[in-house]
């Protein structure tokens, strides 16, 4: 089988699903720092019993500048992503994060 590399929407859907991980790519709107997030799903997102969904919210503050970066996400139960936000940043493909890194070379 041969799966052809696809690039990824992230402003549809900016998680990489990886099996017991997601993993966020994102970038500081104030000074374009890049970071790479690995959030697990079992510990780091929140079981919303009562809505049947998960939620995650998180915060980034990177070591260029105190910018605060939030995401905040809702899943439904079996990981499919229903809705997210992000404030102070934006949200990056895999790809561009690699990039970032190779233009400093
Ligand atoms: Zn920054």
């Amino acid at each position: 089988m041969i799966f052809k590399k696809r690039k990824k929407d992230v402003s549809k859907n900016p998680f990489y699903d990886e099996r017991d991980t997601l993993v966020l790519y994102l970038r500081c709107d104030k000074c374009g720092e890049v970071f790479m997030s690995h959030i697990r799903k079992m510990t780091e997102l929140f079981a919303d019993y009562q809505n049947n969904r998960y939620v995650l919210n998180k915060e980034y503050i990177g070591s260029q500048c105190p910018n605060r970066i939030q995401v905040r996400a809702v899943f439904k139960p079996n990981y499919r992503l229903e809705s997210f936000e992000i404030s102070g940043g934006t949200f990056i493909t895999r790809e561009e994060y690699e990039e970032s890194f190779e233009k400093g070379r």
